[in-house]
């Protein structure tokens, strides 16, 4: 018999729309196991953002750092960053310092079409694997301070750093997944016009697909495969690349299949594990009742597959394909939210799911 596994997970709902999506997510989870007796989640829900701002003065209170030091998972909801008042406005957001903080360094971002919608990519069915932790996003780069600075105030400068030993741990992770998928790996890169930074990161791939001789693996510029992703979507398996190139890349392809509110996210360091849907917090549809919850609770269902491989506890991949299914069902039956041309409001929408998820699992052998 499998023994009872207990979990905690965190939660934490964020801006904008974090607070109408990110609850969707454990609601979905209790549904799809609440016929279970051998697996129990209790979740910590924490404060970030605005949220924190207002009951901490900070928007990522060490209050939350410190109860995220004692878990090893957890759901992150969007930031409104940009909307912070200054000093936290220009400062590294929630999401990068609890990036850095547990060196989250892969980043895994899903991209396929999802029945009941109108893709622009229709056959799309990749994964973008994002170095999460250097790169050109210059405001975790460095040990102190930030690696954008002025120097005048008419000069401004961001530092891009890429190391061989962060290249080659994410060019493992491309590669062990592509082994579980179609076996094709491409490196997207510019080291046409960035030969030391880049020529590095497509170097060290190069030389880990080596390792990998079962893997097919390619190489395209980020400019042309952006184009390529538009007409040729299905063609692509995996697509490994750094930082900044991973978070614009997997909005395009987020979109391309469908819509970024689909999109899903995990992000993983050896011990740890962090959904997050890929899009950020809408402020423009926030309050309104109407954002699509899909790429979170996705993207939590990655994160209980990631946990039932780390755990060895096959209950927790199972409740993560009946989601997926579940979604899949609910949206081929039309039901959808505004963004992907539905009329479902957010919580029709999870009750949907709610009722589909409880339906299979009710079929489910305890
Ligand atoms: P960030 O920089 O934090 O990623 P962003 O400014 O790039 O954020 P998003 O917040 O992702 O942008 O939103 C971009 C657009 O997509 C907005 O018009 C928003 O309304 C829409 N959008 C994003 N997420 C959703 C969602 N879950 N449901 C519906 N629409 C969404």
């Amino acid at each position: 018999m499998t023994p009872r596994l207990q979990l905690r997970i965190g939660v934490l709902p964020g801006d904008g729309i974090g607070p109408e999506i990110v609850p969707a997510a454990e609601i979905i989870i209790d549904a799809a196991l609440a016929a279970r007796s051998d697996v129990e989640i209790t979740w910590q829900r924490l404060s970030i953002g605005h949220d924190a701002i207002s009951k901490y003065g900070t928007p990522i209170p060490s209050a939350t750092l410190e109860v995220l030091d004692e878990l090893d998972a957890w759901i992150l909801g969007p930031h409104d960053s940009a909307s912070y008042p200054d000093p936290w406005r220009t400062q590294l957001t929630p999401g990068g310092t609890i990036r850095k903080r547990f060196g989250l360094f892969a980043n895994i971002r899903p991209a396929r079409a999802l029945p009941g919608t109108t893709p622009v990519s229709p056959k799309m069915d990749l994964v973008v694997v994002r170095e999460n932790t250097e790169g050109f996003y210059a405001d975790r780069n460095m040990h102190a301070g930030s690696g954008e600075f002025m120097p005048t105030p008419d000069v401004a400068m961001a530092v891009g750093v890429v190391t061989r030993q962060a290249c080659e741990r994410i060019a493992h992770e491309a590669f062990r997944l592509a082994r579980t998928r179609r076996r094709r790996v491409t490196i997207a890169h510019k080291a046409n016009v960035l030969p030391m930074t880049m020529g590095l990161f497509l170097d060290t791939c190069l030389e880990v697909a080596e390792q990998y001789p079962d893997v097919t693996v390619d190489h395209q510029h980020i400019d042309a495969l952006a184009a390529l992703l538009v007409r040729h979507g299905d063609a692509f398996d995996v697509i490994v690349t750094e930082n900044m190139f991973g978070d614009i890349l997997s909005d395009l392809t987020g979109e391309l299949a469908g819509s970024i509110g689909n999109a899903p996210s995990l992000n993983t360091s050896e011990t740890k594990a962090m959904a997050q849907a890929a899009h950020g917090a809408a402020p423009d549809i926030a309050g309104l009742g109407i954002a699509n919850p899909t790429a979170v609770i996705l993207s939590s269902a990655m994160l209980l597959r990631c946990l039932g491989a780390r755990h060895d506890h096959a209950v927790l991949s199972h409740t993560a394909n009946k989601i997926e299914t579940a979604v899949e069902t609910v949206m081929g039956q039309g039901i959808c939210t505004a963004d992907l041309g539905g009329t479902a409001s957010t919580a029709r929408f999870v009750d949907a799911v709610v009722e589909s998820v409880t339906c299979s699992s009710d079929r489910v052998q305890s």
